[in-house]
């Protein structure tokens, strides 16, 4: 492997940080094992907690292994090595007529990334997560071997990995679907919707259902105007349904993020600030009666338009909790969670409620058929964290489950309750990791791979 370096290091959340040995392979044939230590890849950072870092043993970065190795223009199957991002992909094949089958709301992410983490968009509740289009991986094991899986083939192996946080090795390739698009532009439409119970019965009703799906839900909204929010629908525009006036219809230029030049100072982001800002987002947005055409940035990515919109929240950083809570008791959890965050009086910058379809054979894929709501809280020391125990009693209450992707903090006891089949993945894991070579700071805290 290439020169390390050891260097402080977080997720995207900025908390925790930990001080972790860096490895950079420029090409594959320099990725190995390191000898008698453990390791574990980091693809964009881009997951919010501790799941990409490790204060006791090698990170490998994936960035340079980004080489497109194959791409069938009939399929759409495309094979590219796991640190090749949504952005490169976005930028090469969207003005050739493709777009990734599902995407989460950042281009910046990993092919790796997105294969460990089993991510999920807008479009969950028709399409799945992006394992499902995913027909074959590469990874480098433990013991250097490298090793192929699919659904058809090592399949054990393939849904261990699939969400396992890259715990079974070191993925290497990644060969999955692109859907064809006849544009880059969305047809996007809102709905206001005036409370939980509205947004609701929208995100599950055919008229305001869309391709894609997704509510902005008002954090500060209380008594009756709780969990007030915007259904935003869209789905790729036909070239039929494009304004005479819009040049090139699939032009697609990678966009120009602006910088935070600095960390925001606490006092910033408060629950008047937030309300005041809800408050204008719902109206301005809630006053778009008619469907609009957009471009995919705006539409799916609409935070990547600042690099580093992680400073906003402060050198203390922040906690993204995402949870999902099953059917058929979504609503009165997603309630409840709503109605404690409001009476906690702790401000959620922002706040999203998806609709998740069926969960996949990933034994700790996050997604189950019911919702999902995520919400990003500034860290605030123990007062948010007593908070987020008190969620987590009312997500194990009504079934729910905690995302790892997201997570910094959740117990080894409550995640046990939450993935019920995690003893079916360390048994794979075992296997093909007997001495725990793969580890991560999420991993030893959450006790993965069992208590230490
Ligand atoms: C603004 C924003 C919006 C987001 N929206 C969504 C969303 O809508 N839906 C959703 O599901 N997620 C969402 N996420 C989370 C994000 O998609 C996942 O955390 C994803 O895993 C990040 O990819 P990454 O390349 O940055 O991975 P990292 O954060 O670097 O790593 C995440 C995990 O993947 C593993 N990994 C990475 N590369 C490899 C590899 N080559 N081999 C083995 N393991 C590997 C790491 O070890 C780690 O466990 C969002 C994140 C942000 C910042």
């Amino acid at each position: 492997m290439t020169a390390s370096l050891s260097k402080v290091i977080s997720g995207w959340g900025r908390y925790p940080v930990a001080e972790s040995i860096l490895v950079r392979p420029e090409q594959m044939r320099q990725v190995r094992m390191p000898e008698g230590d453990s390791l574990i890849c980091r693809g964009q950072g881009r997951s919010y907690g501790d799941a990409a870092i490790s204060s006791q043993g090698w990170v490998m970065l994936t960035e340079r292994l980004n080489r497109f190795l194959a791409f069938d223009s009939v399929t759409g199957l495309l094979t590219a090595e796991a640190g090749v991002t949504l952005a490169e992909i976005l930028e090469t094949f969207v003005p050739r007529g493709w777009f990734p089958t599902v995407t989460p709301g950042t281009q910046y992410v990993s092919l790796g990334g997105a294969v460990a983490a089993d991510v999920h968009g807008k479009n969950h509740h028709h399409g799945g997560t992006f394992a499902a289009h995913v027909t074959e991986l590469e990874l480098i094991l433990a013991d250097g071997r490298r090793q192929r899986c699919s659904p058809g083939k090592n399949e054990a192996l393939f849904w261990a990995t699939v969400g396992g946080m890259g715990l079974t090795g070191i993925i290497t390739e990644v060969s999955f679907r692109l859907m064809p698009i006849e544009t880059a532009a969305i047809v996007a439409q809102h709905y206001a919707a005036p409370d939980l119970e509205t947004t609701f019965k929208w995100l599950e009703d055919a008229d305001h259902d869309d391709q894609y799906s997704v509510a902005w839900i008002d954090c500060a909204g209380r008594g009756r105007q709780l969990g007030r929010g915007i259904v935003m629908g869209g789905h790729h525009a036909g070239r039929d349904e494009l304004p005479s006036d819009w040049e090139e219809p699939l032009g697609f230029s990678p966009r120009q993020p602006k910088n935070v030049p600095f960390d925001l100072p606490r006092f910033v982001l408060n629950r008047f600030t937030v309300a005041a800002f809800n408050e204008h987002y719902y109206r301005r947005q809630g006053s778009k009666k008619r469907p609009f055409v957009t471009n995919c940035h705006d539409f799916f990515y609409p935070l990547d338009a600042l690099n580093d919109w992680n400073r906003l929240y402060g050198k203390r950083g922040f906690l993204q909790y995402q949870v999902a809570i099953p059917e058929p008791h979504a609503y009165e959890g997603m309630r409840c969670l709503l109605e404690s965050l409001a009476s906690s009086r702790q401000p959620s910058f922002l706040a999203v409620l998806k609709r998740l379809g069926p969960g996949n054979a990933a034994p700790l894929s996050f997604p189950l058929a019911g919702y999902t709501l995520a919400l990003d809280l500034p860290m605030a020391g123990e007062k948010v964290l007593n908070l987020l125990r008190r969620l987590d009693e009312l997500v194990l209450e009504y079934g729910g489950r905690v995302y790892l992707a997201k997570d910094a903090r959740l117990s080894p006891e409550s995640l046990r309750t939450m993935y019920p089949r995690l003893g079916e993945w360390q048994q794979i894991k075992r296997m093909v990791d007997p001495e725990g070579r793969f580890q991560s700071d999420l991993s030893r805290r959450l006790q993965l791979t069992g208590a230490p």
